[in-house]
């Protein structure tokens, strides 16, 4: 029976392992098993399998974007590519967040909220270690943001030192800005000179591969140990009811997205059959659900829109990268509801220039936000305090956070994915694919 296990593609096997894990986590909060058990004895492994998909992501985003970048050959090319890239990154965040004010204004999740579940919501909340920390570190952008002016973020994005923003995975924008100006140099300087840097790089690239895939052998069991904490680290269910409304609303927005919204892009402009795209990358979706990260994910999903959609390596090499790093569509959907959910919670009633200012913060913070897990929680402090909506509310929504953390990276994915068709197909990169996934 193991053998035939073995054989099973490896998406199925994640599943299985999701699936044990949610299991592990209920039957253990249901008949009060230590929680050490799982968090000290499970929980360790999907940590390891973390890091095991961060530590590929630094050099694994400079690598393809180089090579993405000096095979799309000629400048005016590039610029092209990267005009169109932007641009739809940019577009698709806009009608994230203007379908997510849209729900949370018609739905109005937070009008009924007893104001004595809200005080003992904070009260629990007040001595929560985690989300304090994460408050601190939103206090210590905001304070260097207030201190150094709003263009700080711009002098961020370039390094002062390229091994040290290497060796930092929240510099991710800083590797991108310098892997950008190494492709664009590269393609600038005659071939026989950059051919031995882009030889190696090809090694390189290939290497890497190879070690994700090791990597992925262990993904059903990194599943199973993610999810299972997960769950038992949950602890409160009762909590979860008294924001049901809220994360109804999201996770309805998050869904439109993903089965309406992007279908709209890849259908029209890379006519890419419904069914097809969504089997293309079930496995990148899998992997995007279990480890709540969207660079953790981008190997799988660079390998699944290569080989089983037809995007051109130089295009998928190109957008995707760039992609994990800046394009959150699923969290800037998820800090404009929460926003506007707090600010009803509160009482606080938000004009229409109240809601675009969200807008605007949301769509920077989504830039901003690191391709992690749980990410999208500290940027959204930041969305709060400039809409002057109370930073306390914060507790109501920190329980299902995690729950749709795993949703909101598999839409953060999928949106890279649908611009990456996107993108190719209008430059007429888009192949017949290699692997037939019917
Ligand atoms: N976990 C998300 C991602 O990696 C970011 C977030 O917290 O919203 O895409």
């Amino acid at each position: 029976m193991f053998s035939d296990f073995k054989k099973l593609p490896l998406h199925f096997k994640i599943l299985v392992g999701i699936i044990i894990g949610i299991m592990w986590g209920i039957f253990s909060v249901a008949l009060h098993w230590p929680e050490e058990i799982t968090l000290h004895y499970i929980k360790p492994f999907g940590e390891i399998f973390i890091r095991l998909l961060k530590m590929v992501a630094v050099p694994l985003v400079m690598v393809s974007l180089v090579l993405g970048i000096i095979s799309v050959q000629d400048i005016r090319s590039l610029s092209r590519i990267g005009g169109k890239t932007i641009g739809m990154y940019l577009f698709t965040t806009v009608i994230a967040i203007s379908l997510g004010l849209l729900l949370v204004n018609i739905i109005k999740p937070g009008k009924n909220v007893d104001p004595g579940t809200l005080t003992q919501v904070e009260k629990v909340n007040e001595s929560d270690e985690a989300l304090k920390e994460k408050k601190d570190t939103a206090h210590k952008q905001q304070e260097a943001m207030k201190k150094d002016g709003p263009l700080q973020t711009l002098v961020d994005i370039v390094p002062e030192n390229v091994f040290s923003a290497f060796s930092n995975n929240s510099s991710m924008l800083q590797v991108v800005f310098f892997a950008m100006l190494m492709g664009v140099a590269m393609v600038m300087l005659p071939s026989q000179t950059i051919q031995p840097i882009q030889t190696f790089f090809n090694a390189f690239n290939e290497v890497l591969i190879k070690i994700i895939h090791i990597i992925m052998y262990f993904s059903p069991f990194g599943a199973f140990a993610l999810i299972a904490s997960v769950i038992v680290e949950i602890k409160s269910f009762d909590l979860l009811y008294a924001v049901l409304a809220y994360t109804g609303t999201v996770l309805f927005g998050l869904l439109l997205l993903i089965f309406v919204v992007y279908p709209a892009f890849f259908m029209s402009i890379a006519k890419i059959n419904y069914k097809k795209f969504f089997l293309a990358i079930r496995e990148a979706h899998i992997l995007a659900f279990s480890t709540r990260s969207s660079s953790a994910t981008l190997p799988v999903t660079m390998e699944k829109a290569e080989n089983n959609l037809g995007v051109s390596k130089e295009v998928s090499g190109f957008v995707l990268p760039l992609g994990a790093t800046i394009n959150m569509d699923g969290t800037s959907l998820y800090q404009a509801v929460a926003a506007v959910f707090i600010a009803q919670v509160y009482g606080q009633g938000l004009d229409f220039s109240e809601q675009l200012m969200i807008l605007l913060t949301a769509l920077l913070a989504s830039i901003g936000t690191a391709g992690v897990p749980s990410a999208g929680i500290v940027m959204l402090v930041i969305v709060l305090s400039s809409a002057g909506i109370p930073e306390a509310g914060l507790a109501l929504i920190y329980a299902p956070d995690q729950i749709l953390d795993m949703f909101r990276t598999v839409v953060n994915v999928t949106g890279d994915v649908t611009v990456a068709t996107s993108v190719a197909a209008s430059e007429g990169h888009l192949n017949e694919p290699m692997e037939n996934i019917e």
